[in-house]
Parts: structure tokens; sequence; C-alpha cells
């Protein structure tokens, strides 16, 4: 079985409709959540998301359009943009929002929008965190998103590792893979990022593509957003 796996879309539209364009042949999608925040896109890029019917997380911008002390927790220019996201979006799509699960499982493998042990905020981004959420894992698989930063941490003779590489890589248990950000991308690559599991093989394909990004760039300032969110697209920083 082949599972696609996208997430911090991010409201950014041009980039998620090029992700659908590259996409390979895929028995599933899974959503890691964030599909909204920051950008400038939120109403069609959740519409699509909600149409297709692929599992979707909570992320911690998407539970912020529905939980005020969340959204409080937001640096200003951040909560700005869900100030603005939740006028878009309307009563019935903020319900959608409240409803997504923080976690769930497929094919045996935990899918979070954060990490295990907390689901929808933690960034792991250092071996102490990895270390921490592969061994509260066991032996099995967990697919987040959060930092935006595509990679495999696992574990190699008591040390945390941290993988990444375009094309396929292997897949022994316990180990935390991030696809990487679609809409936002944070490892000075601009293309979107995202990645396809092969059950059967044990393996996960990372992928990046270009998109229109003066495009989406353009939406995020006549939305009247914060600049940098804009600006920010051009270094994948
Ligand atoms: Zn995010």
């Amino acid at each position: 079985m082949k599972v696609a796996v996208i997430s911090d879309i991010h409201a950014n539209w041009p980039a998620l409709e090029a992700v659908l364009a590259d996409l390979p042949e895929v028995d599933d999608v899974v959503c890691l959540g964030d599909v909204v925040g920051y950008g400038g896109d939120p109403v069609r890029c959740l519409d699509l998301v909600r149409e297709r019917g692929w599992l979707t997380l909570s992320g911690n911008h998407d539970l912020a359009c529905t939980d005020d002390d969340v959204l409080g927790w937001f640096n200003e220019d951040a909560a700005v943009a869900i100030r603005w996201t939740i006028e878009q979006l309307g009563a019935d799509r903020i319900e959608w929002l409240r409803a997504l699960p923080p976690k769930d499982t497929r094919e045996g493998a935990l899918f979070v929008h954060a990490s295990p042990r907390s689901p929808v905020f933690e960034y792991v981004m250092d071996s102490e965190s990895a270390a921490a959420n592969l061994n509260q894992l066991g032996v099995g698989l967990c697919f987040h998103g959060h930092s935006h930063l595509p990679g495999v941490f696992r574990m190699d003779d008591g040390w945390v590792e941290h993988d990444y590489r375009l094309g396929p890589v292997t897949l022994p248990g316990p180990a935390l893979i991030n696809p990487g950000s679609v809409g936002q991308p944070r490892d000075r690559d601009p293309d979107a990022s995202y990645g396809v599991w092969n059950t059967r093989e044990g393996t996960f394909d990372f992928r990046r593509v270009a998109y229109d990004r003066v495009a989406a760039q353009r939406s995020i300032l006549d939305a009247g957003l914060p600049d940098r969110f804009a600006h920010r697209l051009d270094y994948g920083y």
C-alpha cells in the first residue's frame, strides 16, 4: 500500500495544487494538520482537504481557530493571520476544524501533527526530544509535521540519527518521519515538501515540488497579512 503524507499546507493554494499534480498513484493520503494559518487561501485549501475525505489531524493553527487559549500562545503576527482566517472560514468550516482528531493510526503507524507525547504542540527538532518520543513510540512508526523540517529521526546503537535526502529512505522502526511542509518549508529549500510511504517495502519517498511562489505571495499581501509570511516563502525559512 502507498500512502502519501502531506503536512503544514498553511493556506498555500499554489503549493497544494502543485503537490496534487505531482502526486504519484497512491492508495491513500493523510494530512498531518495546519491546513490553515500564515497563508492567503484558507477557504480553498480547507475545502479541498475536506472534500477529499483524507484522514486529517489537528494542528496548532487549526486548533487556534477554535480555541482562544491556544490562540493566546501565538505570536502577534501569527495571531493576526488566525483572526483573519476565522473571518474567512465561517461557522461550518470552523466546526470541521474543531472536529479534527489529535492523533490516529493507519497501517499500524501513528499519525500526529507534532509528536507522539504531545500530538498538537511539541516541536521535535533535536536529539533529546526525538529520543524521548522514540522511546515512547516503542517499535513502531510515527508520521509527524509541525517543525516544517523534513527527515527521519531514528535510533542507531543508542544514538539518535537524523536523515533527510530526496528519494526512498528505509524505515526500520522505531522512527519519526516528517514529510516537511507543503506551504511553508523551513529547511532553506523553498519547494513544497511531502512524501509517500510504501508500507510493503518499508520506505518513505521524500519529494519536492516547485510551485508558483509569486501567486502565493500575492494572495498573502492582497489579504493584508504580515508581509514576512510572503517573503519567507522565497527563502524556505
Ligand atoms: Zn505548521
